[in-house]
């Protein structure tokens, strides 16, 4: 029963093929505002940023940066302190200790290895210390050079309920996603779907009478018969 109603819904909104334009065109007019919610001013903000918001939030995030990056204007002055110090000023984004020993790792290898800057090339940047793929997706988008797309507990509730993935691990949603989504759009899709999860389709009470997209939805709870 609940098999067919699911084969029903999706037979009802047609293929993820042709429903991803209207989607994304439709997400990107509702949310015209959507962009990155960390604070940051140049590269090296936006990894340590990045790097910080592992199991927090971004508010929590731009709360502590807001001092770090007064603090910490270089790769070197991470180094030039003792690490309590580093873990004392990262304190409030949690899991302080691995944090502080990643970005001073980090650190050193952007030193050591790319003369201070933060590298473009992605495999250079997930080979640094506490970078994971998640977090080299989101410096790549933010500095123009998508090279995949980011999935985060959003990105893979929407994509699911959107019928664009059946996938519950990250690295296959986003290999669902990136064979879908246009190339030009990997950048701004992830935080159209994180506003839109934010503000409209709530984890547990989706707000699909107020959904612009509805009618493209196949787990839509308003009835479009
Ligand atoms: S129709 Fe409902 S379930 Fe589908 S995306 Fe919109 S809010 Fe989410």
């Amino acid at each position: 029963m609940a098999r067919s109603y699911v084969h029903e819904a999706r037979r009802r909104v047609g293929p993820k093929r042709a429903r991803i334009r209207p989607i994304v065109e439709r997400l990107a007019e509702e949310h015209a505002d959507a962009r990155i919610a960390l604070r940051f001013e140049n590269p090296l903000e936006l990894l340590v940023a990045v790097m910080l918001s592992a199991q927090t939030t971004d508010v929590n995030v731009n709360r502590v940066t807001a001092r770090l990056f007064a603090k910490y204007r270089r790769p070197e002055d991470y180094l030039a302190v003792p690490q309590e110090e580093l873990e004392r000023d990262i304190f409030a984004t949690g899991f302080f200790r691995q944090k502080a020993k990643a970005l001073r790792g980090t650190m050193r290898m952007l030193l050591d290895d790319y003369g201070g800057e933060v590298p473009t090339d992605f495999d250079a940047l997930l080979a640094l210390p506490g970078v994971a793929r998640k977090t080299a997706n989101v410096v790549s988008a933010e500095r123009g050079v998508a090279q995949g797309i980011v999935v985060d507990t959003h990105v893979r509730r929407l994509s699911q309920r959107l019928g664009l993935t059946r996938r519950e691990d990250p690295v296959k949603i986003e290999r669902d996603l990136a064979r879908l989504v246009p190339r030009e759009d990997w950048a701004r899709f992830p935080h159209l779907l994180i506003w839109h999860g934010r503000r409209v389709c709530i984890a547990r009470r989706p707000l699909c009478e107020m959904c612009v997209v509805n009618e493209l939805c196949p787990a839509s709870r308003v009835d479009a018969r």
